[in-house]
């Protein structure tokens, strides 16, 4: 049998990256069989999310594998390592353009759906700005959309694949707020570009 470190990753995975505790049991059940589960399993789960998470007083220090989403009391959690379906997707024809090849794509995608590191970045930008809205061309969703566009945005990642070495953590420094039209181009433009000339990309007429 699996440790329950692993069948909490898994039933995070199943659930699409994050959930609330009941949603987490509940995939936890089904992984382990509700034979198999002994009477206190629930404190089990919610003691090993604490010790594999640096949001957590009970951080072992070691392995940071879950998140708190929204403040411990709430207790939503969610997986680091979580990989979006949309990295999965078909790359489109546009795609192609991308500077750095299809493959550096697929790894660019995966660091800016990495679900910590867009919300940090989120927050901090709305920290600053009080909203959200496009670093290069100023969109803001929810102005244009209302409510379903709220707290919506992109984030890009400014640092080239080739730059970063080798595990080198993603910082939340590198990630630019980007509505989708402006994302898309950045992911065609060469040189890559860089945070400064960001707004150079929009042509004067
Ligand atoms: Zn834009
Ligand atoms: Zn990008």
């Amino acid at each position: 049998m699996n440790s329950w470190k692993e069948d909490i990753i898994k039933a995070l995975n199943q659930i699409g990256g994050e959930g609330h505790y009941n949603d987490i049991y509940s995939a936890v059940e089904d992984i382990r069989g509700i034979n198999n589960l002994p009477k206190s399993w629930k404190a089990i789960v919610r003691g090993s999310i604490e010790t594999y998470s640096s949001d957590s007083e009970k951080y072992d220090k070691k392995n940071d594998l879950f998140y708190s989403v929204d403040g411990i009391g709430k207790g939503i959690w969610g997986l680091n390592s979580y990989q979006s379906d949309k990295v999965n997707v078909d790359l489109t024809e546009d795609d192609i353009e991308f500077p750095e090849g299809k493959k550096k794509l697929r790894q660019h995608i995966l660091r800016e759906t990495n679900p910590k590191l867009i919300r940090l970045a989120k927050q901090n930008f709305i920290a600053k700005y009080s909203k959200l809205y496009c670093e290069i061309c100023g969109f803001d969703f929810n102005e244009k959309y209302g409510e379903i566009g709220n707290n919506f945005i992109e984030g890009h990642h400014i640092k080239a694949v080739s730059e970063l070495k080798l595990n080198e953590k993603t910082k939340v420094s590198d990630i630019v707020m980007v509505c989708s039209n402006c994302h898309r181009m950045l992911h065609r433009k060469r040189p890559w570009i860089s945070k400064n000339d960001l707004k150079k990309l929009i042509q004067k007429v």
